[in-house]
C-alpha cells in the first residue's frame, strides 16, 4: 500500500542545509502492522508526514495506494489523504474552535458523507468519550484529546493509519486502551498501521520494526541493534 524509494528531505535553517532524511527505501504491505523507531531528532516525524502526504518529498518517491504523491498539488494530496489516510498527531492537532464531536465530523464532511453526526457520536462512544462530545479541546485532558484525535483518524475508515507517538502523553491505563483500539482497527477492518514510537513494548506488538538514525534507515526487522 506504501512504497518509499530513495526518499530524501532537507531543511534550510540559519543558512545551512540540514539533511533530515537520506535515501530511505521500504515498502509497507497492505494490512500489516509496522513501527518506526529511532532516537529523538532522527527524522521519524518527518518521515511519517511524507509517507502520509502531509508534505512533499525533497527527493525520491512516495507512492501511496499506487499514487505517486510527489507529482500532486497540495489539494490533490489532501484528497488522497481524505480517501486513504488516518493520522494521529503527536500533539493531537484538534481544531480548538470546534467541539470534540465537530472535530470528528470534519473528515466525514470533507468526503460529503451522510449521517455524519450519528456516525461521529458512535466513534466518540467507541473511544469512551460519548459524554464529552460538546467539550472543546481546551476542556479535555491530554488523554481525552488523544482519543478524540483517534476517533477523527478512524472516521474516514482509512486504509492506512499513521500514528506519531500515539501513547506518548498517556498514562499506562489510557495508553493500553488506545493501543487496543488501534490494533482492533487492524484486526477488524484490515487497516495498515504505521506507528512512530519510543515505546519498545508497543513496537514489539507490530510485525515489523523500521529503525531510523540520523535520517538513515539502519535496520528493518525485529532484531535488536547491538
Ligand atoms: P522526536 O522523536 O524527538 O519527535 P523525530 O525523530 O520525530 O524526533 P523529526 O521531528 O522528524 O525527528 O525531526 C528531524 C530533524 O529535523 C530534527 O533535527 C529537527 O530539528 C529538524 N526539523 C524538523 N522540522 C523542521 C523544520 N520545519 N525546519 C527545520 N528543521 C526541522
Amino acid at each position: 500500500i506504501l512504497n518509499i524509494e530513495d526518499l530524501g528531505k532537507t531543511y534550510q535553517s540559519a543558512g545551512r542545509t540540514l539533511t533530515v532524511l537520506d535515501h530511505i527505501n521500504f515498502s509497507i504491505a497492505e494490512g500489516s502492522t509496522n513501527a518506526i523507531v529511532g532516537p529523538s531528532g532522527s527524522g521519524k516525524t518527518t518521515l511519517l508526514g511524507l509517507c502520509a502526504g502531509l508534505d512533499k518529498p525533497g527527493s525520491g518517491k512516495v507512492e501511496l495506494a499506487n499514487i505517486n504523491l510527489g507529482s500532486l498539488s497540495e489539494d490533490q494530496r489532501a484528497q488522497v489523504r481524505n480517501q486513504y489516510v488516518g493520522f494521529i498527531f503527536q500533539n493531537f492537532q484538534l481544531l480548538p474552535t470546534l467541539t470534540a464531536l465537530e472535530n470528528v465530523m470534519v473528515p466525514l464532511e470533507l468526503r460529503g458523507e451522510k449521517n455524519i453526526k450519528a456516525r461521529s457520536m458512535d466513534l466518540l462512544d467507541k473511544v469512551g468519550l460519548a459524554d464529552r462530545w460538546h467539550h472543546y479541546p481546551a476542556q479535555l485532558s491530554g488523554g481525552e484529546q488523544q482519543r478524540v484525535s483517534l476517533a477523527r483518524a478512524f472516521s474516514n475508515s482509512p486504509a492506512i493509519l499513521f500514528a506519531d507517538e500515539p501513547t506518548g502523553n498517556l498514562d499506562t491505563e489510557t495508553a493500553e486502551k488506545v493501543v487496543k483500539l488501534i490494533f482492533d482497527l487492524n484486526k477488524e477492518a484490515g487497516t495498515t498501521l504505521v506507528l512512530v514510537t519510543h515505546d519498545l513494548e508497543l513496537a514489539a506488538k507490530t510485525q515489523r520494526i523500521i529503525r531510523i538514525k540520523g535520517g538513515k534507515l539502519i535496520a528493518d526487522d525485529k532484531t535488536e541493534i547491538k
